[in-house]
């Protein structure tokens, strides 16, 4: 029985040595070695081979990331389950990410280091954490641990999702309908919703029109779901304070994107979070021997949803 692994091909070695010590009776093969494709039962991968109609005995897909926007779940075999792996390691990273620029948006670092390059010493009214209200958008596997995590704070949190959510300490919001009423009493809105058809380009200018004034933006999702033009107009206007950047639809951007010497947009490379085959490693093989066992594997994707 072997698995194909296909992602960064500088931690190939690692899954390779996990899988050797851990689970010896599954044979690892690094792309591009694979061997005979009809003897691949799985298939690791940030993308699926091309010659994917040769893998006959394919038995399961998994998305070594927390989203799959990047397959063409069209052009896969339907009886082929296509399953992330829901890594611990994934789920801190983005906790750490959205609790740092949280934290310095509501502390306004970003005013300050302006500050400081201009030489200024000027303390600016301070809002207390009770009275800052961060909403996330998706409420799934990352966006509840970033709103559980920040309750620590005592933010007002709010979080929206397209089904309905009880989380704890949290006014939940659901569907388009409730839309409008979330974003009115975002200062602090996180997107973590997966690129699907419906959430493409969701970042846009009607959706800004409906944060308060003075809110601040915070794209931890897919760069496609921001329409980066109306963010532009927004903070030139001054109706949105802030926005974090870390995900562009074309990464890396051009020497010319106009986000790199914004002065109130701070963009990052894509660094939310990694999947590291020693925090994922772990999740792969419970829901590899799941589906040996017949049992039902966790972060199986609905097709038709896109997540
Ligand atoms: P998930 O567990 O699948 O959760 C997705 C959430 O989004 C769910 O709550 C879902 O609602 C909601 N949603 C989906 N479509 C929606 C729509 N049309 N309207 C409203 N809500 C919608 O995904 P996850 O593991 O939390 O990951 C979320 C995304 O984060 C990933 O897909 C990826 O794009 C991004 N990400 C970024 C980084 C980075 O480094 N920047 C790292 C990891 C992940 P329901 O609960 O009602 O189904």
């Amino acid at each position: 029985m072997a698995l194909l692994y296909k992602s960064d091909p500088s931690r190939g070695p690692t899954w390779k040595a996990l899988f050797a010590e851990h689970a010896p009776d599954i044979e690892i093969r690094l792309w591009p070695d694979v061997g005979d494709p009809t003897e691949i039962r799985y298939l690791a991968a940030w993308l699926p081979p091309e010659n994917l109609a040769e893998f006959s005995n394919l038995e399961v897909i998994y998305a070594l990331s927390a989203g799959v926007d990047q397959f063409d779940l069209s052009q896969l075999p339907d009886h082929v389950p296509v399953v992330r792996v829901l890594d611990p390691g994934i789920a801190q990273g983005i906790v750490e990410y959205a609790s740092l620029t949280v934290l310095s948006l509501h502390r306004q670092v970003p005013l300050y280091l302006r500050q400081q390059h201009q030489h200024e010493w000027t303390a600016h009214a301070l809002t207390p954490a009770s009275e800052r209200r961060i909403g996330v958008m998706g409420l799934g596997n990352l966006g509840t641990a970033v709103l559980r995590h920040l309750g620590a704070y005592g933010f007002k949190r709010l979080g929206w999702a397209r089904s309905a959510h009880h989380i704890e300490g949290v006014d939940c919001y659901a569907g388009k309908a409730q839309l409008p009423a979330f974003l009115s009493q975002c200062d602090i809105l996180l997107c973590l919703l997966p690129l699907t058809d419906e959430t493409r380009g969701i970042l846009n200018a009607d959706l800004f029109a409906a944060l308060p004034s003075g809110a601040s933006v915070i794209n931890l999702g897919r760069g496609a779901q921001l329409v980066d033009a109306d963010l532009l107009t927004a903070l030139d206007s001054g109706h949105l304070d802030q926005a974090v950047i870390d995900v562009l639809e074309q990464e890396p951007p051009s020497e010319e994107h106009p986000f790199w010497d914004h002065p109130k947009i701070w963009l990052t490379p894509h660094i939310g979070a990694m999947t590291f085959p020693q925090s994922a490693f772990g999740a792969l093989l419970d829901n590899i021997r799941r589906h040996q066992r017949g049992e039902a594997m966790t972060g199986v994707i609905e097709r038709l949803r896109g997540y």
